[in-house]
């Protein structure tokens, strides 16, 4: 095993060692989850605020409204965004997509 090997266990071992002894009791908001930079997975995840577990997995579609990370937008950007869901019968995750190509 290589020095970098070595370091990079033992750093995954103290980030278990501080998740399994936490109480996750600071939640964050939902927050988009990307499997690559610019690639959404469809999914929201809520962390935990102090050790960074994943508490909560939810698809786009099941997360409230006033919960969902769409509101941490510029309101310029959510204006345009629901335009698009209107206009276009899109959903609100695949309007925040085409968005999104369309502005990088
Ligand atoms: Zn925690």
């Amino acid at each position: 095993m290589s020095e970098l090997e070595k370091l990079q266990e033992k750093h995954r071992a103290e980030i278990k060692t501080l998740q399994d002894s936490c109480l996750h009791s600071e939640k964050s908001g939902w927050m988009e989850h990307w499997w690559a930079p610019g690639h959404s997975s469809g999914y929201c995840v809520r962390l935990c605020e102090r050790c960074g577990k994943t508490l909560e997995t939810k698809s786009h579609v099941d997360i409230p409204l006033k919960e969902h990370p769409y509101l941490a937008l510029p309101s310029n950007i959510r204006t345009i965004i629901i335009k698009l869901c209107t206009e276009d019968n899109l959903s609100l995750e695949d309007a925040q997509k085409k968005y999104f190509e369309q502005n990088p």
